[in-house]
């Protein structure tokens, strides 16, 4: 920004994603959709080798066995075929109509059996009777349907041929990730969950805005460096967790994020501490968004429950539209295509860059001639601005941090206690550094 020709755009500037997002989000959304995941086997791996076409992520493979933490990583689940027949020779709960209708990691079992006893292998929501239940069993094994209450309470009674031609094998589990080398080593870290079957907002639209985001990014100049993961939920999580201590240890700020296609406001969840440099940016960037939630932590939800456990505690909040939980489509079939909106996760993607940004142009000085306010005129920093910033915003955020860079009050601080927002505090910190005025803290 200093006029030596051609100066690639700057995170810290401000971005947001990429022409074409919408569609390249939707598309994915939409292919993805249907196929089969769970927090192993193919349809992980399908769906991360499609999201390359908006982001280049790389696929790690843990092999099944592998301990990690307190945990041991999977077999791998394969399933090919899981129905019922009925008495009347009809079909139910085909798993190629619909992949909720397999409960997650479900043994093999063929045979037949009465009503009764099939009624134990069903699930319902009895009160969203048209909606079919998310449900999983990942270390009982166990085997189950679920199904709309609508269609349970019409089976007959008689005899029910039930076919689960499911496999677990020792193969691996499948995580993804995708780092963008910044200036320093200290990292941003981005997870988003990849296990969920076919559930649209949850899962599909963090993914795809996580690879967005990745791809916004990796086209501009940016101080820290940033990692994206996409991994299952909790077991994913923890195997990254128990793979990567370096890594770790250079989180200085960090996102879960999910559940960020649908039209509800921001919700944003703090880290376990709650006043992390996450938190601070939160309460700057998504706080002032129309409707937005911000909430204190609690030990349940998704992968921020390991992220912030206390042998790692990170400074890693989680956000999302819609608080999940909160609306009767969470976890059914009603989280379908028709749940998602490209528009809104294009306003997600921008609003996660907007954090991003405020994250990346951060930083703590100290005003260089801190005895009395400096004229600004000589030191060439009235000068007219162009691009979006307001000449009168930038001349406020010139006093304020000067006024504030004493060592002990970063930039997100400033930003926030003036009321002018990052970019430009950003924008006036970089030109007194310019002029000599602020050095590092
Ligand atoms: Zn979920």
């Amino acid at each position: 920004m200093y006029g030596h020709g051609m100066v690639r755009r700057a995170l810290r500037h401000g971005l947001t994603v990429e022409d074409g997002a919408a569609d390249r989000m939707w598309a994915f959304v939409e292919d993805a959709y249907p196929w089969f995941r769970s927090i192993t086997g193919e349809g992980v791996r399908q769906t991360l080798q499609r999201a390359t076409e908006i982001a280049p992520i790389e696929q790690v493979e843990v092999p099944s066995g592998t301990p990690v933490l307190d945990w041991t990583v999977p077999q791998e689940w394969i399933v090919r075929e899981a129905h019922v027949v009925g008495p009347d020779g009809r079909r139910h709960f085909d798993v190629h109509d619909h992949n909720l209708h397999l409960v997650g990691y479900s043994t093999p079992f063929r045979g037949t059996v009465g009503l009764d006893e099939l009624r134990e292998h069903l699930h319902t929501l009895p009160e969203h009777p048209d909606l079919v239940p998310n449900r999983s069993s990942f270390y009982a094994p166990r085997w189950g349907f679920c199904a709309t209450q609508r269609e349970v309470d019409a089976l007959e009674p008689g005899d029910y041929e039930v076919v689960i031609d499911t496999e677990l094998v020792d193969g691996s589990l499948t995580y993804g990730e995708l780092v963008l080398p910044g200036e320093v080593a200290e990292e941003v870290l981005v997870s988003t969950h990849v296990d969920h079957p076919s559930l649209a907002n949850d899962n599909l639209s963090g993914i795809a805005v996580a690879a967005e985001v990745a791809r916004a990014i990796a086209g501009v100049d940016h101080r820290l460096t940033y990692r994206f993961v996409f991994v299952p939920s909790v077991i994913g999580a923890i195997t990254w967790l128990a793979r990567n201590p370096e890594a770790v240890a250079r989180v200085r700020a960090g996102l879960v994020i999910t559940g960020l296609g649908d039209t509800g406001a921001f919700t944003y969840k703090r880290s376990r501490r709650g006043s992390t440099l996450t938190d601070r940016v939160a309460e700057l960037v998504v706080a002032p968004t129309p409707g937005a939630t911000l909430i204190d932590w609690y030990p349940f939800g998704y992968d921020e429950r390991q992220y912030c456990s206390p042998g790692f505690d990170l400074p890693v909040g989680r956000l999302s539209r819609s608080l999940h939980g909160s609306f009767p489509e969470y976890h059914t079939s009603g989280d379908d295509l028709s749940f998602v909106d490209p528009d809104r996760m294009v306003a997600s993607a921008d609003l996660l860059l907007e954090v991003l940004a405020a994250l990346d142009g951060n930083g703590t000085h100290v005003n260089l001639r801190p005895h009395g306010e400096p004229r600004l005129g000589p030191h060439g920093l009235l000068g007219s601005l162009g691009g979006g910033v307001a000449q009168k915003d930038y001349e406020q955020a010139l006093f304020w941090v000067l006024s504030l860079s004493d060592g002990d009050h970063d930039l997100v601080e400033i930003a926030q206690r003036s009321g002018l927002g990052m970019t430009v505090i950003v924008e006036a910190a970089d030109r007194l550094t310019a002029a000599g005025l602020l050095g590092p803290a």
